[in-house]
C-alpha cells in the first residue's frame, strides 16, 4: 500500500454550493492526520499553470457559509490533451504531492480517471460536486439540495405573480442532461407540468393538460422545462402552447446562473463535510480511482468508472409517477 504524505485538493467544472465545506473538511482532516495539503486554484488549469499554495487550518476559516469555491474553478481544455496531463504531473511531482482530491462532476471524474491510469503513483479520490445530481454511487451530489431550494424559492415568487394575473409561466431550470432539479422543484412547487431530458413529453399532451387545468378553474399555471428537454427549448415550447391556449397570458423566465449561487443549505454543508472527511480517510487507507458518495445515509466508495455510468442513473420512479396525479 502506497503511504501518502501530501494531498492536493481542487474544484473543477461548474461550481456548486457545498464545495467550500468540503474543502474545509479535506484540509482539516489531512492536517489532523499529519499530512500536508496544497490547494490548487481553478481546477486542472491550476495543475497545468502551477498555481497552487500550501494550506493550513486557518486557510479554511469562515468559509462554511460561502457559495462558490474559494479555490475557484475552471473548464480546462488542455487537460484533455496528453501534453497538459504531462505538465500537470510534473508540477505535482515538483511539489512532492502524492494524492489528489478532485471535487466536481462527470467531466472532472473522466479527467481524473484518465490521469490516474496514466500516472498511478498519484492516488485520486473524487467527490461528487455538481448541482446536476447525475452520478451513480451517490444518491445526492454536493450542491443539488441548495440549487433545488434556490429554484423553489424563485418559483414560489413567480407563482405569486402568475396567480395575481391569471398567467401561465414557462420556467427554464438548469439540467442539460439531468432533470433532477426540474423534477424535485416541480413537485415542491406544484408545477402543472415538468419537461425533462429523460422523458419525452408530447406538446399536444401538454396543451391538453393545460386546457384541462384552465377548465378546472386554475388561476395560474407553472410549467418547468429543464434545459435539456428535447422539444427545442423553453421559448419554442411556450410559442407552440400560446397558439393553442388562448385563456392564459404566457410568460417565460430563465432562472440561469442564480441557481448555482447562494449559501449552502444545512444538507450540503453536512454532505460536503462528510465527503471531504471520507475522501482523505480513503486516501490514507490506500484507495485510489474511487468516488466517495452518499448511499442510504452511509458514505461509501464507488469506482470512478461506475460513478460515470450514466445509463445506470435514473430519476426516482415514484416521483415521475406522481407528477401528473398531484397537479390535477
Ligand atoms: P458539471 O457537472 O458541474 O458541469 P463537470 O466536472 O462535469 O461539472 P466539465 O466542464 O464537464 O465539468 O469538466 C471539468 C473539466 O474536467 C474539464 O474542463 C476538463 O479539464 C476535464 N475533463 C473533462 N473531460 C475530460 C477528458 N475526457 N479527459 C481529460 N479531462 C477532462
Amino acid at each position: 500500500m502506497q503511504k501518502i504524505s501530501k494531498i492536493a485538493v481542487l474544484t473543477s467544472g461548474g461550481d456548486a454550493p457545498g464545495m467550500n465545506p468540503c474543502i474545509r473538511a479535506v484540509v482539516r482532516t489531512a492536517i489532523y492526520n499529519g499530512l500536508k495539503v496544497v490547494g490548487v486554484r481553478q481546477g486542472y488549469k491550476g495543475l497545468i499553470e502551477n498555481d497552487m499554495y500550501e494550506m493550513d487550518k486557518r486557510s479554511v476559516s469562515n468559509i462554511l457559509n460561502l457559495g462558490g469555491t474559494i479555490l475557484k474553478t475552471a473548464r480546462c481544455l488542455p487537460f484533455k490533451e496528453d501534453e497538459g496531463m504531462v505538465t500537470a504531473y510534473q508540477h505535482l511531482k515538483e511539489h512532492g504531492i502524492d494524492a489528489l482530491v478532485v471535487i466536481g462532476g462527470d467531466g472532472t471524474f473522466t479527467g481524473a480517471l484518465r490521469f490516474s491510469k496514466k500516472y498511478p503513483d498519484i492516488a485520486v479520490i473524487g467527490v461528487p460536486g455538481t448541482i446536476d445530481n447525475d452520478l451513480c454511487g451517490s444518491t445526492y451530489t454536493l450542491g443539488f439540495d441548495t440549487a433545488t431550494n434556490t429554484v423553489i424559492e424563485a418559483i414560489d415568487k413567480i407563482r405569486d405573480t402568475a396567480d395575481a394575473h391569471d398567467r401561465l409561466f414557462f420556467i427554464e431550470v438548469m439540467g442539460r442532461d439531468s432533470g433532477a432539479i426540474a423534477l424535485r422543484a416541480g413537485i415542491s412547487c406544484g408545477a402543472e407540468a415538468i419537461l425533462l431530458p429523460e422523458k419525452q413529453t408530447a406538446i399536444d399532451d401538454l396543451i391538453r393538460n393545460l386546457k384541462d387545468g384552465s377548465s378546472n378553474k386554475k388561476s395560474s399555471s407553472i410549467v418547468i422545462v429543464a434545459e435539456g428537454d428535447k422539444n427545442g427549448g423553453v421559448y419554442d415550447v411556450a410559442k407552440a402552447v400560446q397558439k393553442e391556449v388562448k385563456d392564459y397570458d404566457i410568460k417565460v423566465t430563465i432562472l440561469g446562473h442564480l441557481q448555482r449561487g447562494g449559501s449552502p443549505s444545512s444538507f450540503d454543508r453536512i454532505l460536503g463535510s462528510r465527503l471531504g472527511y471520507a475522501a482523505v480517510n480513503a486516501l490514507i487507507a490506500g484507495e485510489t480511482q474511487k468516488m466517495v458518495g452518499l448511499q442510504a445515509n452511509h458514505i461509501l466508495l464507488t469506482s470512478l468508472e461506475e460513478a460515470l455510468n450514466h445509463h445506470e442513473f435514473k430519476l426516482e420512479a415514484d416521483l415521475l409517477e406522481m407528477v401528473d396525479i398531484l397537479s390535477i
